[in-house]
């Protein structure tokens, strides 16, 4: 029999046929339930049955009451329509208005910080978008705030871009234009649609939100234009004064009420000096540069749709082209951070290694982790243009590189808290011993001359018992004789006997070295520092993994993946 809730879903599609056709179509039901059920294929028959019924009740009932019933659904179908028109934009990947062959981007980062995942999902995008229309993509630094950026972020931005393996045509930097900045605000002042405010910042969001003017706003276009050069002249000394966009501070867009265009910031720019002191915000920088730069489409994140207003307006009062907006949802990594003052708050605290640290999503972190950058691609295109927002698990992120590394990783033994297990009556011909790299061919082997002394896991140890037959894996069986505190006398038996109650790995004497794993769990547990995001087991891995090369992933045998992280001390971080 079909479960209720399968039922009542094909009464609700063959009463939304019916509605819409007249006639609810068996067909129909059956194709749809089983686009939603795909499991039903296994009970065609049945299914069909069940339909051709529901079929014939719904139309044989009247008219009346199937529009109470559909009346009774219409939120599902409104949801499953929403569902399905989002589905097809995600799947559509297209850009409306963008033409091939005349196509111009931008991934605009400012340089206060390191690019993390959501960076590289906006990046890809416009990677992406510009390979299908043809297009040129460019890097551009939102540099305008001298407190904040730094070379080394610009620096960092590069490599990973580089590392990511997202390719841009051109480079340039909002400070490179602050003087053409300067004379499109004074056009704008010129044509009254700036002036310059002393208030203080307490009055100005007390105006911002009861709708009140200052008396600045009042003052007159030549006043305006004579503090302005002021400001321009002061070296620095003009602090507190501001220039403002002269719109509506009754705007039901709160962006609107007059938002600072430029501010007074003194201090050294990690690339224009002192050259300037008056910048201007990302309000007023983004719009122009990105007109003036030739850049025909903007993808930019969902919450920043109620600055368009403010973008397009800006254009307009200066009589300059406007771009193409497209918004895309934020991507945000479930009990994960990406806010600057917290990462940085934790390293202080010496809670993180840094912004590499493997726990964080930052692609230094995620690239120190072994996350591939492949993987990294797959698993942000596939949110593409969806708007809806989405805190995702990292294990989303980890199965999409678990597919990628299996295949090119090896295959080694790891033995935490190793026991000393002596076997006795090892055969000469079964001490040198070859194992396969990886399960699959083509990859070698590793080879080792055994001695009598193995370690185990203490865990498979504490199983043990005397008398008990276990494998050493890929080598041979044993059967334990004495077990005697830290220590397990066992004896070499052949193989065929099939007793074998598990199989272990291990190591040999000789061909061994100790080694320390670190486990990444969520880097928060609520709101707080999850103080168990990072467990440090120690023990014994094989001798071969010197070959290994830092950055390097294998797979430790019923432990699981791990990157080699550095050969010192042979630190593996868990994948
Ligand atoms: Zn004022």
């Amino acid at each position: 029999m079909l479960n209720s809730e399968i039922k009542e879903e094909m009464k609700k599609i063959a009463v939304k046929n019916a509605i819409e056709y007249g006639k609810a179509r068996q067909s129909a039901v059956i194709s749809k339930i089983l686009s939603k059920f795909p499991d039903l294929k296994a009970n065609m028959k049945q299914l069909s049955e069940e339909a051709a019924e529901i079929v014939d009740r719904i139309n044989s009932t009247d008219r009346r009451q199937l529009e109470n019933d559909a009346e009774r659904y219409a939120e599902e179908f409104k949801r499953e329509d929403a569902d399905r028109a989002e589905r097809s934009a995600q799947h559509k990947f297209e850009l409306e208005g963008a033409d091939i062959g005349r196509f111009v981007t931008r991934f605009p980062p400012e340089p206060n910080g390191y690019m993390q995942i959501g960076h590289a999902k906006a990046a890809w995008i416009e990677r992406e978008f510009t390979d299908k229309y043809k297009g040129r993509m460019a890097l551009y630094f939102d540099d305008t705030n001298p407190e904040k950026e730094k070379q080394e972020f610009v620096d960092a931005i590069r490599r990973d871009m580089k590392w990511l393996g997202i390719a841009y045509d051109t480079e340039y930097f909002s400070s490179d234009n602050i003087d053409i900045m300067y004379s499109y605000a004074e056009k704008l002042i010129e044509g009254g649609k700036a002036y310059v405010c002393s208030c203080t910042a307490d009055k100005i969001k007390e105006g911002r939100m009861q709708g009140t003017r200052c008396v600045h706003k009042r003052q007159k276009i030549e006043k305006n234009i004579k503090l302005w050069r002021e400001m321009l002249n002061s070296n620095g000394g003009a602090e507190g004064m501001i220039l403002r966009l002269n719109a509506d501070l009754k705007d039901d867009n709160t962006t609107m009420r007059d938002p600072t265009l430029f501010r007074v910031k003194e201090g050294m720019h990690y690339r224009q000096g002192t050259k300037y002191s008056v910048w201007p915000t990302y309000f007023f920088n983004t719009p122009i540069v990105d007109s003036i730069k030739g850049i025909t489409d903007v993808i930019r994140s969902k919450e920043f749709e109620l600055v368009d207003e403010l973008y397009f307006y800006i254009l307009d009062c200066l009589g300059l082209r406007k771009p193409r907006v497209h918004s895309i949802a934020r991507l945000e990594i479930k009990d994960n951070l990406t806010s600057k003052r917290k990462i940085n708050d934790l390293i202080a605290r010496g809670l993180l290694w840094g912004y590499d640290d493997p726990r964080l999503v930052t692609i230094a972190g995620l690239r120190r982790r072994g996350i591939l950058p492949a993987a990294i691609k797959s698993f942000v295109m596939r949110f593409g243009m969806s708007k809806n927002d989405s805190e995702v698990s990292i294990e989303m992120l980890l199965a999409e590189n678990r597919k990628l590394i299996d295949a090119i990783s090896k295959h080694m033994f790891f033995v935490e808290k190793p026991v000393k297990v002596v076997v006795q009556g090892i055969p000469e011909d079964m001490r040198d011993i070859k194992i396969k790299l990886h399960p699959g061919t083509g990859m070698g082997y590793r080879r080792y001359r055994l001695s009598n002394t193995f370690f185990i896991n203490m865990y498979d140890a504490s199983k043990l018992t005397k008398g008990a037959q276990i494998r050493l894996k890929d080598a041979f069986s044993i059967v334990v004789r004495y077990l005697d505190g830290n220590q397990i006398t066992a004896e070499y038996i052949k193989d065929g006997s099939g007793n074998d109650s598990a199989k272990v790995q291990w190591v040999n004497e000789g061909n061994y070295m100790a080694c320390k794993i670190y486990e990444i769990k969520d880097l928060l547990a609520g709101d707080e520092f999850n103080s168990s995001s990072m467990i440090v087991k120690e023990g014994y891995i094989e001798s071969h993994a010197e070959s290994l090369d830092v950055g390097e992933v294998v797979q430790l045998e019923r432990t699981g993946y791990f990157k080699l992280d550095n050969k010192d001390g042979f630190a593996f971080i868990s994948l």
